[in-house]
This record gives C-alpha cells, sequence and structure tokens, in this order.
C-alpha cells in the first residue's frame, strides 16, 4: 500500500540513505528537550536508543530490516521495559526496575523500533487528565492551562508533537481513546485479549488492554499489527490469528454498515461535539455507507458498573503493593505497621480512594449489592453490542463529551472526573475493539476525536472504516 505517513516518509529516507536513523533519533531528542515544560517524558533513553540505531541502520541498508524499523516508540509509563524504572507516576513504585521486558515492548523492538523513553501518566492510570503524576502535570500542547487527557496523556503529548511516531498506552475505561482525542491524535484500543498485558501493572485487569497511539489509523495498524497475538506469559491473551491490518485496502465505504446509538447522542450533548462527530458519519454515508440508529439501552448504567468493577479488581491487584515485595517501604517495629506506613505514603489520594472502595464492592453483604450487580449490568452493556452488531459492522460515537477541560476543574471532584469516561467505559466492559480518531477542532481550535466500535476481534474492520473516515475528512 503507498503510503505517506511521517514515519513511512521517515523508513523511505532511511532506505535512500538520505537519512541515518542517528539523525531521526536526534530529532526527536531535540524535540523532547523543546518542549520539556509539557511534562510528557518521566524517563528518555538517550544512550540507548542512539546505541540501538548503529544496528538498524545497517539492517535497513542491507534490506533486513523489520516492519518498524525507523519508528520511535513512547512506552507509557506502566509498561516495563528491561533495566529502566516503571513507576507509575507513584512514590509506591518510584525506583522499581523491572528485570523483563512488557511482551509488547519486547515485540516493537524485534521488530526493529527504537524505544525512546517512559511517557507520563495519571498514577497507577487511575484518570482522566494526567494531573496525578508524582512527576508533576502533563500539559495540553496547544494550551497549557488544559489538560491532555488521561491516563496516557504523556504518550498522547509526545505523538501529538511529534516527540516520537507512535506510543503505547493502555485503556482500561478511555485512557488511550480519551487523550488521543484531547490532543487530536489516533488511538485504538484493542479487543480484550488481542495484546498480551505480560508487563503492564495492572490496574483492574478484566478491563486493561494495552494499545497504539499514533498520528494516524495506519502507523496505529502497523504498530498493533506487531504487538498483537497469543503470549504463553498472559493467560488472558487470545489465540486468533493476526490479520496484517496495514494490508486492508483503503477501498470505499459500500459495503459498510454504520450505527449511531442514539443513546451516545442525548440532547445534553455539547454542539459542536455532536456536529464534528455528524458530519463524519455524513461523509461516510456519501461514500455509500448505510446508516442504521441501533440502541444500546444500558448505557446508562455502563460508568457505575465500569467504577464498581475496576475498583473492585483495584483493591485485590494493588494488595502486593505491601513494602514486602515491590517498591516503597516504611519501616516500623510490627510488621502490620510497616504495611499501613508503606501504604498509607506510597500510594496518592486516588489510589487509596479507590482500594477502600474496591475493598468495601467486595466484602461480605455490600459484594451482593454492588460487584454482583456490576457484573450483571456488564453482562448487559456486553449484550446491547452484540445485538447492535447483528444490523451494523461498525458503531460511532463522540469519544468524549467534552474538549480538553481546564487543569483543575475535574480534580476536585472525582465525580466529574469519572463522566469524562461516560462514552469509552463501555467498550472496556464489552472488551471489544474502538479507536478514536480526530475529527475537527471547536471553536477554541481544540481538537474532538470521533470513536468507532466494531465486533470483538474485528479491528480489521475497525481500521479499514477509521482509515476511510480520515482520507474523507481529509
Ligand atoms: N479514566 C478512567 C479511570 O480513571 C479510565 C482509566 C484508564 O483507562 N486507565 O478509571
Amino acid at each position: 500500500m503507498e503510503s505517506c505517513t511521517p514515519f513511512a516518509l521517515t523508513r523511505e529516507r532511511l532506505s535512500l540513505g538520505e537519512l541515518t536513523l542517528f539523525d531521526v533519533i536526534a530529532g526527536s531528542l531535540a524535540r523532547i528537550r523543546a518542549r520539556d515544560d509539557l511534562n510528557a517524558f518521566v524517563t528518555v533513553f538517550e544512550e540507548e536508543a542512539l546505541r540501538a540505531a548503529r544496528g538498524i541502520d545497517e539492517k535497513i541498508r542491507s534490506g533486513r530490516a523489520g516492519p518498524l524499523a525507523g519508528m520511535i516508540v513512547g512506552v507509557k509509563d506502566n509498561i516495563c521495559v528491561c533495566g529502566h524504572r516503571t513507576t507509575c507516576a507513584s512514590r509506591m513504585l518510584e525506583n522499581y526496575v523491572p528485570p523483563y521486558h512488557a511482551t509488547a515492548v519486547e515485540r516493537l523492538i524485534a521488530a526493529d523500533a527504537i524505544i525512546i523513553g517512559k511517557t507520563n501518566l495519571d498514577e497507577f492510570a487511575m484518570g482522566s487528565s494526567s494531573e496525578r503524576s508524582i512527576f508533576g502535570p502533563v500539559l495540553h500542547p496547544r494550551d497549557p492551562a488544559r489538560v491532555p487527557g488521561g491516563s496516557s496523556g504523556g504518550s498522547a503529548v509526545a505523538v501529538a508533537t511529534g516527540m516520537v511516531h507512535a506510543a503505547l498506552g493502555s485503556d482500561t475505561g478511555g485512557s488511550i481513546r480519551q487523550p488521543a482525542a484531547f490532543c487530536g491524535v489516533t488511538g485504538l484500543k484493542p479487543t480484550y485479549g488481542r495484546v498480551s498485558r505480560y508487563g503492564l501493572v495492572a490496574f483492574a485487569p478484566s478491563c486493561d488492554q494495552i494499545g497504539p497511539l499514533a498520528g494516524n489509523v495506519e502507523d496505529v495498524a502497523r504498530v498493533l499489527r506487531v504487538i498483537s497475538g497469543r503470549d504463553a506469559r498472559d493467560a488472558t491473551s487470545a489465540d486468533v490469528p493476526v490479520p496484517d491490518f496495514t494490508l486492508s485496502p483503503p477501498g470505499d465505504a459500500k459495503n459498510l454498515r454504520v450505527g449511531i446509538p442514539k443513546e451516545y447522542f442525548p440532547a445534553s450533548l455539547d454542539a459542536e461535539i455532536a456536529e464534528a462527530v455528524l458530519n463524519g458519519v455524513e461523509l461516510l454515508a456519501e461514500a455509500g455507507a448505510s446508516v442504521h440508529d441501533v440502541s444500546l439501552p444500558h448505557a446508562e448504567y455502563a460508568v457505575p458498573a465500569y467504577y464498581c468493577i475496576s475498583m473492585a479488581d483495584t483493591s485485590s491487584n494493588l494488595a502486593r503493593f505491601d513494602g514486602v515485595e515491590y517498591g516503597f517501604r516504611r519501616p516500623a517495629e510490627t510488621y502490620q505497621e510497616m504495611v499501613t506506613r508503606s501504604r498509607t505514603d506510597g500510594f496518592g489520594e486516588e489510589v487509596k480512594r479507590r482500594i477502600m472502595i474496591g475493598t468495601h464492592i467486595l466484602s461480605r453483604g455490600a459484594d451482593r449489592d454492588y460487584y454482583l450487580k456490576a457484573r450483571q449490568v456488564r453482562r448487559l452493556v456486553a449484550r446491547d453490542f452484540e445485538e447492535a452488531f447483528e444490523k451494523v459492522d461498525v458503531i460511532i460515537t463522540p469519544t468524549t463529551p467534552t474538549t480538553a477541560f481546564k487543569r483543575g476543574e475535574c480534580s476536585k471532584d472525582p465525580v466529574a472526573m469519572f463522566l469524562a469516561d461516560v462514552f469509552t467505559v463501555g467498550g472496556n466492559l464489552a472488551g471489544i475493539p474502538a479507536i478514536s480518531i480526530p475529527c475537527g477542532v471547536d471553536a477554541r481550535g481544540l481538537p474532538i476525536g470521533l470513536q468507532l466500535y466494531a465486533r470483538a476481534f474485528d479491528e480489521a474492520t475497525l481500521l479499514k472504516a477509521a482509515g476511510f473516515l480520515e482520507r474523507s475528512l481529509g
């Protein structure tokens, strides 16, 4: 497929010998330094990246290079890169250095991508603004008074400012798609099980997925292709064939059936967002796609169900941080006191709030009222999508109810922050793939994201429709 993404152009110039990978990395490092104020990176691997470049340059010249040779990638700092600290932006893991790579990282390196460093996030990926990090907030590249979204805010900013060609994020309730929407880049949450989570620090394992962010659909597809597939080290990774997403022909929209769920376009929806997203739908219709009304009747229960389930997951998973095996420890007279003090001082406020609520949700009596109910709702939400996908191939919604909000606006009100995820959490509950692509800007010039959902393991259709829309939107 002919291609002119920044990565494809770099790759071509590398093979023609017009550029060396050393130059590409130097350019990336210069951009990271020039926008240090945005706080997108927690750690930068300057020397290691330059060292890795030599071997890859050689491979490109001799035609033996992997599919991602020439690509500069940032990795969210809750995904392990061997020998470099993986902090989760938490005091708890501030000095934790993993002795192994996450599988997704291992696969990127095997495909000859260059990992340039680790990107900033909300502590343990809990949040929608990237304000809750021990390294300080990530700033929106267009307006430093605003948030870039979260929790993969550093990854989205690194892509938006051209510091990297692509980045890895994690998405438990929207953390790839929402910052992608706020920063005007493309981000994809794969089907649950598509990408191994080995080496991703767990937040809510029944929802967590690793996925790519990039400046365009094609590069997202390239990265997804490399990181996907069964991994014996993650029992939840699925043994499903991985198609070559990058080869799906651009094609037309003739046979595409698009669903518009009324529950995701409430009367209260911001008018500029509704207009931009429906304009995208219009373009697909003009290109021959058929547009259908669909209903996802349990959508309004998705946010409370998501928070019940993810907090229950968290309270159980983060129990491992006891000051003994991992991370931060406060010495004390007794074991109990040591654990209490280590967790009290090692975790930030939001993480502790979720652990406490999650512990309550799982406690005897409350579990029936909250946890089991939330799991029933989860099934209903998933069934809504299954039924809709009997009629349509993709579902289109806004990615977020607002564009990038101001710093401090939601951080004092946890529930206001939760509502930033109203259009994205359904995909995590149902385990289906979803992508956010830019579809316009609001009156302030802030990007608006359009989200597409597809059936489980049908990333090929998702990418095809998204690629088509991207071209139509210009
Ligand atoms: N904003 C959501 C939360 O705080 C989702 C986070 C995520 O996807 N990691 O739970």
